[in-house]
């Protein structure tokens, strides 16, 4: 079993869905954890329900897509636990729409969420482990889009595409201080971001996926989990997909 005692992890859009979860697995596995969200009120019930049992978190509220957010989590992991070993970069919204009559501001506030912001958390993560000289993780949630495309999502599927090669580039780079850098690429996830998808659209997805059902959040985090633990010392660079078989 994957023991992350010890550990300090910062997930970001922590307060709902997949970064909830995985949150929640950090916990039950020893680790000690800060997340973010965009809104107060739903952080707080997240803290809440993450703290039952007197478990290690904090939160902040912080735009996942703002520099000063980024400095501000990494912060606050340090103040709080001490250090930072884990970066889950969780917080991701979608715009659909097809190209022809897609805004401008849709494609940018996508690319900058989920993305830009990605950059911003890598970049000042990495810092901080760099300067502890004890190595890392980080995990970038990526999805089945960033894979083969998906009609209705040029900006999102764009973006987690460009966070796929963010990916690669800063597991290069940052190997030399140990610290690793791997995503996961979910399929169709039962959390609010899919049931924001037309039921056509959904039901077009899941026709597609051998295993015939929708995945959980929970089995998501059980990957993320695997790669922020000892047993994934020997893995950086890569992509997981966590989708059913939906994408191969
Ligand atoms: P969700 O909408 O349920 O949750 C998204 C989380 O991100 C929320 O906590 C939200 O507050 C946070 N967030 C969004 N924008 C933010 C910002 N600017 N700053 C800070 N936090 C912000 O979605 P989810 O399904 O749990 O998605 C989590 C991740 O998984 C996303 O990156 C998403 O792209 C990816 N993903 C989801 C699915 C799916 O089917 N649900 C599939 C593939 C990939």
């Amino acid at each position: 079993m994957s023991d992350l005692t010890g550990k300090v992890a910062v997930v970001t859009g922590g307060t709902r869905g997949i970064g909830l979860a995985i949150a929640a697995w950090m916990l039950e596995h020893g680790a000690s954890v800060v997340i973010s969200g965009r809104d107060a009120d739903r952080l707080n019930i997240a803290l809440k329900e993450l703290a039952r049992d007197g478990a290690p978190v904090g939160g902040l509220v912080a735009d996942a897509a703002r520099r000063e957010g980024a400095d501000r989590l990494v912060e606050m992991a340090r103040e709080r636990f001490g250090h930072l070993d884990v970066l889950v970069n969780n917080a991701g919204i979608t715009r659909d729409g097809l190209v022809i009559r897609m805004k401008d501001e849709d494609w940018d506030r996508v690319l900058e969420t989920n993305l830009k912001g990605a950059f911003l958390m890598i970049r000042a993560a990495s810092k901080a482990m760099v300067r502890r000289k004890t190595g890392g993780r980080i995990i970038n949630i990526a999805s089945t889009a960033g894979a083969m495309g998906n009609a209705g999502q040029a900006n999102y599927s764009a973006a987690k595409a460009g966070l796929i090669g963010l990916t690669k580039a800063t597991a290069r780079e940052l190997a030399h201080w140990g610290i690793l850098v791997n995503a996961v690429a979910p399929g169709l996830v039962e959390t609010d971001m899919a049931a924001a998808l037309p039921a056509d659209a959904r039901d077009a997805l899941l026709a597609q996926v051998p295993l015939k059902r929708i995945g959980t959040a929970r089995e998501v985090a059980e990957m993320v989990g695997f790669l922020a633990g000892d047993g994934a010392a020997y893995v950086t660079g890569q992509v997981f997909h966590v989708n059913g078989g939906l994408y191969m």
